[in-house]
């Protein structure tokens, strides 16, 4: 890590008494491991804290300690801003409003696509997950570690690389997770309840995605529809079980499932194979994310949205994305 970085990143917290954490909306693991992993160290530096999310913490996670605490709107005041895993500022959703623009504010991310937004940017694409950086900061600044924080940073890590089989996976995330297990963190446990458990409607919704699977060349693409949803007593529950599992197909090199919120917005998850960069088109469509797995959300119908998509990930395949990483 940038030794001036780390330094302006040393002063801004120990300076800021009052900061507020967000992590980005609909949050997967890594959000919510990174905002409470980060929340544990500065609290045990003394700062007052307000761990902030727009959306509620998916039930897969409630588990980790503190996630009771994150509040779903802000009101201050605050002396600064982190905001962990969000590629842009739009992914702070509403807990990042007018109010708060003059504020210092921290931009810790992992995304190739992540738009410098912040005041202050620290943002490394060869970390696979925002909470490695956060366990790289709290050895750089001397911070203890403690099971709780390791339980946080190891869910984020697993999430983001579905238990270390990614393909950004490298010497450096092997290393951050046997830190994080040394500190009491148990990997087969989270992996257990982050990647492998959910429920029997869970899967019956997946059943029906998949018996609505669309080939378009090398593109694979589904739909789950708020309808489906319904039908199956299931509500947004953070869950890329199903991008994940339909990128293992062998004749597909682009996976792409559109999902329906119920604000009535389509949030639409990307997954490639090397030499398929997904992040660009997501990019391009306003979002963002990885090489291998990227993500955008957008609003209008699903039919027009699904046009939009899949007429720029074909583009993608065609063109100038398709180079190696
Ligand atoms: P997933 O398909 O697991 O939801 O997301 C895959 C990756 O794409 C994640 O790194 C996630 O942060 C990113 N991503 C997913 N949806 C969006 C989005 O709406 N906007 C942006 N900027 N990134 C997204
Ligand atoms: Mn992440």
């Amino acid at each position: 890590m940038d030794r001036n970085l780390l330094e302006r990143i040393r002063e801004l917290t120990q300076s800021a008494r009052r900061i507020l954490m967000v992590t980005h909306v609909a949050p997967d693991g890594d959000a919510i491991g990174s905002l409470l992993g980060l929340g544990l160290l500065l609290r045990a530096q003394g700062k007052e804290l307000t761990l902030a999310c727009e959306d509620p913490v998916p039930e897969l996670y409630t588990w980790l300690p503190g996630s009771a605490g994150i509040v779903r709107q802000t009101s201050g005041p605050y002396d600064l801003v982190v905001s962990l895993d969000c590629s842009d500022e739009r992914r702070m959703g509403s807990v990042f409003h007018e109010g708060l623009a003059g504020l210092p504010l921290l931009n810790i991310d992992h995304h190739v696509t992540n738009t410098l937004f912040g005041t202050i940017n620290w943002v490394d694409p060869s970390a696979v997950a925002t909470a490695q950086m956060i366990l790289s900061l709290a050895g750089a600044l001397g911070w203890p570690l403690s099971k709780p924080v390791a339980d946080c940073l190891l869910t984020g890590m697993v999430t983001d690389t579905r238990s270390f089989r990614t393909y950004n996976v490298d010497t450096a995330a092997i290393r951050a997770a046997l830190r994080l297990m040394e500190e009491g963190a148990e990997l087969n446990e989270i992996a257990r309840r982050a990647l492998d458990q959910r429920p029997l409607a869970s899967v019956r919704l997946w059943g029906e995605a998949i018996g609505r699977l669309n080939t378009d060349g090398e593109i694979l693409w589904t739909e789950v529809t708020r309808a489906m949803r319904q039908r199956w007593g299931l509500g947004e529950n953070g869950d890329s079980g199903l991008a994940n599992f339909l990128s293992g197909v062998r004749e597909s090199k682009i996976v792409v499932v559109f999902t329906e919120r119920d604000n009535g917005t389509i949030d639409v998850g990307m997954r490639s194979v090397p030499g398929h960069d997904v992040a660009a088109a997501a990019y391009r469509l306003g979002g963002g994310g990885h090489p291998q797995a990227a993500g955008c959300t957008l609003e209008g119908d699903l039919a027009v949205v699904r046009q939009r998509v899949l007429d720029e990930v074909r583009r993608s395949l065609a063109g100038d994305d398709a180079k190696g990483p």
